[in-house]
């Protein structure tokens, strides 16, 4: 295969012809013919041409010399008489004057005549000799014609090299992956490569001559034009910025590209100059605009991911928190006033549990759409829990602005909403914080808001108070949530706990799963469910999945070094931990510090999860498997449940989840989709746990059906490391 034609799916040698491109070495003189009537006369040229090692031909007439001409390409010099009879040397000069592959004419004449020379010089003819001429004459003149001949072999090499490089540059421009263009010094078009038409949709020819902020989307418009009107010179004269262009053919459809810049001038010597001295002055801007719609979609993605909440899709607690900040700052410069609201929504643990939780999430949606419409776009609302909101009302006159926005919402809430046919009331109970009288930081505003809150809630809900320093309450529960974690993995306060998992047909312990536990110095044991979601939304749990990770591993190594069984350690992983760009990398060097193979650990993730960015989750996944990690579904069932995805996925065990087996044996579809999940499992030849199995029926009932591997309170609690081996229960199997 002809490789230049492949590269780029471009075909090379369309653009660079190299077929003519001659050495510049090699005789210059390869034939000379001479012409003469008289035969002494072309003898004696004869035996003086090869004398001096020319080769040389013969042609006693015109006849016979244009036979020759006509049938020998090598001849490149005719020394020529003019005066024959029948077809003589004007004759001659004239036929071969169209050809572009003459040779080269020396006139020898007996002719005197200024008008006859000047004559034939005018055909073309290189020298005139007049007869009778001296031998070295005659050398001389071809001498001439040599050297002629090699300057001309000269330039036209360099013309062809030419040629070659400017094909050569022009093929690399028009099939780099990126658009490039000159602009001139007024911000138009002088170049653009083809790349544009791919991208954009336009020839390079209709947009030279155009003003480059025809392709730039409106609102980049002013970055655009003061990055490219700044005529920055020396060190300066490079730069980078980002923008989205517009494309062709369709109405605000635009692609994000990065564009790297140079400012381009004139060297005092006319030629293109970056930096060095002395200058001729600014003419343009030469730049390489790079394609980055896919990083920019995939980074809003991610962005949007941590920063909101998925279900309603609003600002979560991280971003309240940032924009909290910007506006504190701003106030302060300003010396102007600001409202952080504590938004509760009164009963919505009773209607979530009545009609569900779809309707739950249908009624959060639908009350995030109210909310909202009560509001300017520069005022910030965000899901800070299941049914509370936070409110930032970044720039207000006085606390009578408060009010009436939050008594705007209390009515625009009290309309009943109808979800699923069914007639639905609902109210909020609002606790609002001014800046500064309230408190000057986040922390304190958030805080106080939330104690007002509590205030209402306490004297009958369904109203708005504003903070009094005289509320004196125990609820700071949101924040000392918060704060505290922050401080429990500095101060010590968590613990792992491990729980077996456990081989239904042998009865021993070939994993166990870690589990966080926090230790609160005043509220004792707090359960993982209760905190893991602030972890993940204020990103502490990447720190804190870390912190296990090393504690987890430890143990694993301290337990063999008893002589202890080995087993697999199982440990979860939130979508925030998987996200992180370094994950992979962390996981692995972590067991390598720990010197524990691969195939010791196990990473558990839930099905949404995985979901969530399936492309990134296969990538990462795949890394560690080829490390000889094991991968885990956990809570399988409870998901997207789509088995298609399983298989992209390089999957090692499903954890059904503890619901169905809770089921097991009460009559409904449970123990059906238990069979299902068996069968699954063994087509896939992936292991499965059954986890939460807390007595001998489901036990059975798992056995029966040939699950093989069990975790729950029936096998061993969660424990913490030196007790697991002491409470676990083989007898139970
Ligand atoms: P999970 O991964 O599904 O963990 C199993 C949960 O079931 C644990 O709850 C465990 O204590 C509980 N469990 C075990 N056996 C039984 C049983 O027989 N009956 C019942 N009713 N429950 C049983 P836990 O420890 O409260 O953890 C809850 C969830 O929190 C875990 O669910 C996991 O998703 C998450 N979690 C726990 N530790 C970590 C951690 O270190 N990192 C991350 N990212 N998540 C964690
Ligand atoms: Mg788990
Ligand atoms: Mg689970």
């Amino acid at each position: 295969m002809d490789r230049t034609k492949s590269w780029l799916g471009a075909d090379y040698n369309a653009y660079v012809d190299n077929s003519n491109e001659q050495p510049d070495s090699g005789t210059v003189l390869e034939t000379i013919l001479v012409v003469d009537d008289d035969s002494k006369m072309l003898q004696s040229v004869k035996d003086l041409l090869e004398c001096y090692g020319y080769h040389c031909l013969t042609a006693s007439n015109g006849q016979q010399a244009l036979q020759q001409l006509n049938s020998n390409p090598t001849i490149d010099l005719l020394i020529l008489d003019l005066n024959m009879p029948d077809v003589d040397g004007h004759d001659i000069l004239k036929q071969i004057s169209h050809s572009d592959t003459a040779p080269d004419v020396i006139v020898v004449s007996g002719e005197a005549s200024f008008d006859r020379a000047t004559q034939v010089l005018r055909h073309g003819v290189h020298d005139y000799l007049r007869k009778p001429y001296l031998p070295e004459d005659l050398i001389h003149a071809i001498e001439r014609v040599s050297t002629k001949r090699r300057m001309e072999r000269k330039v036209h090499a360099m013309h062809q090299r030419l040629l070659n490089s400017e094909q050569r540059h022009r093929f690399i421009v028009n099939n780099s992956p990126d658009i490039i263009y000159m602009l001139d010094s007024n911000g138009c078009f002088s170049f653009v490569n083809e790349r544009i038409k791919s991208l954009l949709g336009y020839e390079p020819e209709e947009l030279v001559g155009c003003h480059f902020s025809k392709l730039i989307h409106k609102d980049d418009r002013e970055k655009a034009e003061h990055s490219f009107s700044e005529r920055r010179t020396g060190a300066r004269a490079s730069h980078n910025i980002e923008f989205r262009l517009l494309h062709k053919n369709a109405d605000n459809n635009h692609r994000y590209f990065e564009s790297h810049s140079i400012t381009i001038e004139l060297s005092a010597m006319g030629v293109y100059a970056e930096s060095e001295q002395p200058r001729k002055g600014f003419i343009g801007t030469y730049g390489v605009i790079r394609d980055i719609s896919e990083r920019k979609r995939a980074e809003e993605l991610v962005n949007f991911q941590l920063y909101h909440d998925l279900l309603t899709k609003l600002p979560n607690r991280a971003l309240f928190r940032d924009r909290l900040k910007q506006a504190i700052a701003h106030a302060k410069r300003n010396q102007s006033q600001l409202a952080v609201m504590y938004l509760d929504m009164d009963r919505f643990k009773i209607i979530n549990d009545s009609l569900g939780h779809l309707v739950g999430d249908q009624l959060l949606q639908t009350v995030a759409v109210k909310l909202r419409s009560c509001l300017r776009d520069s005022d910030t609302l965000a899901r800070v829990g299941g049914d509370e909101f936070n409110l930032l009302l970044p720039n207000i006159n006085s606390e009578q602005d408060a009010t009436i926005i939050a008594t705007k919402i209390l009515r625009e809430i009290e309309k009943p909403m109808v979800l699923e046919g069914i007639e639905v009331f609902i109210s909020f109970s609002i606790g609002i914080a001014v800046y500064p009288q309230d408190g000057e930081t986040i922390d304190s505003l958030i805080k106080h808001a939330d104690t007002a809150m509590y205030h209402v809630k306490e004297h009958g809900k369904k109203n708005f108070e504003f903070y009094d320093a005289s509320m004196k309450t125990k609820h700071t529960r949101h924040l000392s949530l918060e704060s505290g974690l922050r401080k429990a993995l500095d101060q010590d306060e968590l613990r792992v706990e491990y729980q077996p998992q456990v081989d239904i047909d042998s009865g021993n312990v070939t994993g166990v799963e870690a589990l966080i536990r926090w230790e609160h110095p005043e509220n004792g044991l707090i359960p993982p469910s209760e905190f893991i979601p602030l972890t993940e939304e204020t990103g502490l749990i990447t720190d804190m999945g870390r912190w296990l990770l090393d504690s987890a591993c430890a143990t694993i190594k301290h337990w063999a070094a008893q002589g202890l069984p080995e087993v697999t350690l199982a440990v979860n992983v939130s979508a925030r931990e998987l996200m992180q760009s370094d994950f992979t990398d962390y996981v692995i060097n972590t067991l390598k510090h720990h010197n524990l193979p691969g195939h010791m650990l196990e990473l558990e993730i839930t099905e949404n999860v995985l979901m969530r960015d399936m492309e990134q989750s296969v990538h990462k996944l795949k890394k560690l498997a080829a490390y000889g990690i094991r991968i885990a579904v956990d809570d399988f069932g409870t998901g997207y449940s789509s088995l298609s995805y399983l298989q992209n996925l390089p999957l090692n065990t499903l954890k059904i989840d503890r619901s169905f087996i809770a089921d097991i044996g009460s009559g409904n579809d449970s123990n059906t989709i238990i069979y299902a999940i068996v069968a699954m499992a063994k087509g896939l030849d992936l292991n499965l746990v059954a986890e939460g199995v807390e007595n001998e029926d489901q036990l059975k009932f798992l056995k029966k059906i040939g699950c093989p591997t069990v975790q729950g309170y029936l096998t061993g609690h969660p424990s913490p490391s030196d007790e697991v081996w002491s409470t676990f229960s083989k007898a139970a199997i």
